[in-house]
């Protein structure tokens, strides 16, 4: 089974002409709300392609916390760990104008009262999953727990999202850890380094993770262990919204790590997740079943 322990977030958009200066007021669309954070986002992922999935979460004691309980049902995700209240529910008041540029606020909010004990009293959870899988939306001292209370059998996963230094006791846990271009550079602590990212798996394995995958958007992904650097080849498909899509990666790779698929199958595997989901708008709302999956495979 997977665990996944991150954040839960309802995020709130609106379409405006333009953004927003200091002291001005503009008129929007409609507001849109969506669940999202990488956490329920993954779970939801896993879940739906057919994935055991729980998730560790905080949510507040509001509407915005079932929003993301229901989606979460919805999807087929256990939600016995998604612990409620303490704040109000996360969120991101998003805009976005005509050319697709955004501007956001996040407010933590629950997702920042997620502590180390909410970690240790959810052992039942740990004990139940072959791979666990965090990203870095809740606090770092929480994710350092995780990795203590990990099953000598289990495996984890991490997506060091938004990046920032991680202690050496958590990169040492990572199997993989999943980087993106911009979280590559944060984690290197070197924006110049190399522009080939082969160089920065290379790089980011000898900081102790026992493998590296490197995201690389529409041309696919690398695999990197004590064996190599191994490419995984893009899907070609037409995209329409990224949103989310290296959320559905990550939670189809762990997923497919825990079910005993080697790297490069399961990474094989997360790429034709990750480009499902850019074939449609949102992020929850844009994940694909197995079913989906294996049609884009053959199409
Ligand atoms: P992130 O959202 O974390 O930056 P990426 O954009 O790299 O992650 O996307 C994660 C994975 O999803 C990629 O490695 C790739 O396999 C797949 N993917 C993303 N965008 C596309 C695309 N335009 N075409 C095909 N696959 C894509």
């Amino acid at each position: 089974d997977l665990l996944v322990v991150g954040s839960a977030n309802a995020d709130l958009v609106i379409d405006v002409e333009r953004r927003p200066a200091a002291g001005e007021t503009v008129l929007g669309g409609d507001l849109a709300v969506h669940p999202g954070g990488k956490g329920a986002n993954q779970a939801v992922a896993a879940a739906r392609l057919g994935a055991a999935t729980a998730l560790l979460a905080r949510v507040g004691d509001d509407a915005h916390g079932r929003l993301l309980l229901d989606s979460l049902r919805a999807a087929g995700a256990d939600t016995v760990g998604v612990l409620v209240g303490g704040a109000p529910t996360g969120v991101a008041l998003i805009t976005v104008d005509p050319s697709g540029d955004n501007s956001i606020v996040v407010s933590p909010g629950a997702n920042a009262r997620l502590t180390p004990a909410d970690v240790r009293a959810a052992g039942s959870l740990f004990h139940a999953s072959r791979v666990v899988s965090a990203q870095l939306e809740i606090p770092l001292e929480t994710v350092v727990e995780v990795v203590r209370q990990l099953p000598a059998d289990s495996r984890f996963v991490l997506n060091p999202s938004p990046p920032r230094p991680l202690p050496a006791e958590v990169l040492a846990a990572c199997d993989p850890l999943i980087v993106n271009e911009h979280e590559a550079r944060v984690i290197l602590g070197d924006a110049r380094v190399s522009e080939e990212p082969a160089d920065w798996a290379r790089l980011l394995l000898a900081k102790g993770p026992r493998s590296v995958v490197v995201t690389l958007g529409a041309q696919g992904a690398l695999v990197c262990d004590a064996a190599g650097v191994t490419r995984v080849e893009p899907v070609k498909v037409d995209a329409v919204d990224t949103t989310g899509a290296g959320d559905a990666f990550t939670a189809a790779l762990a997923w497919q790590l825990g079910s005993g698929s080697a790297p490069a199958e399961a990474a094989g595997y997360a790429a034709r997740v990750g480009a499902a989901a850019v074939t449609r708008r949102g992020a929850q709302e844009s994940y694909p079943t197995a079913e989906e999956v294996d049609a884009l495979c053959c199409a």
